[in-house]
């Protein structure tokens, strides 16, 4: 685990580049929010992220930020209990484990099913919360992503904004791994999730805001088509070894 200090160096290049980023596309810095991805790291990357100021964290395995919730700091603690820092899950959630995902996480960026759908919509009510989901698309048209696909999303929002206690913000994708060698398919995805919330927003009547897509390698492609919030593990914390 990198020291604090070079946590914060990191940041603070992120958000330079996140800025040239967004003036390059003729966007204001402030709509586009940072998301600290620290799966496989310790709490303490929970730490860092609350002490550098960021309001979002993302785990994408539901035991592993279990696990970890307790772990952070009392500062850290304070900031969740204020509501200045919020836990996000972004990885691929199984039905069974939707009542400890709703308990847990302050949303739920990764649902791609009817059936997770109703789960989590029990398990809020049961909670007595409004639980804030994102809709995960397959827009890149990935065999290997989860999400689903892109003619099927207009009838999961219509079921996710028939649950009475579920709060729909928005989307979120995954770029293809092959972007990584092409970047012009990181760009069709997103620009492809872009239009994909439009239409949504505009047959529907609801804004669907958020647009979570892009990560350390892609995030400006991401918000050059429209990005709300960019999902960043690497470039602030190092390699993944874990
Ligand atoms: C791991 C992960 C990220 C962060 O990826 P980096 O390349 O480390 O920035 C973003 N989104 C999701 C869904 C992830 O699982």
């Amino acid at each position: 685990m990198i020291a604090f200090e070079e946590f914060k160096s990191r940041a603070d290049a992120l958000r330079a580049s996140m800025a040239g980023a967004c003036h390059a596309a003729g966007r204001d810095p402030a709509d586009v929010r940072l998301l600290a991805v620290t799966k496989t790291h310790d709490a303490r990357a929970a730490d860092y992220a609350a002490r550098y100021g960021l309001g979002l964290v993302g785990e994408n395995r539901v035991q592993e930020a279990a696990a970890k919730k307790p772990l952070v700091a009392p500062e850290t603690a304070a900031a969740m209990a204020g509501g200045r820092l919020k836990w996000e899950l972004i990885g691929h959630l199984q039905s069974n484990k939707a009542r400890l995902a709703a308990g847990l996480f302050d949303r739920v960026q990764s649902v791609d099913g009817e059936k997770l759908l109703r789960h989590l919509d029990r398990a809020a009510a049961e909670l007595g919360k409004t639980l804030p989901i994102l809709l995960q698309i397959n827009a890149g048209n990935d065999p290997a992503k989860f999400g689903v696909e892109p003619a099927d999303a207009p009838r999961l929002l219509d079921a996710a904004l028939a649950c009475a206690n579920l709060r729909v913000d928005g989307l979120m994708a995954i770029a293809p791994l092959e972007s990584a060698r092409d970047a012009a398919v990181a760009a069709r995805t997103f620009e492809n999730l872009r239009t994909i919330r439009d239409d949504l927003a505009a047959t529907r009547g609801v804004p669907l805001r958020e647009l979570s897509m892009g990560m350390s390698g892609d995030y400006a492609a991401a918000i050059a088509a429209g990005s709300t919030i960019i999902r960043v593990g690497t470039a602030l914390y190092g390699t993944r070894t874990g």
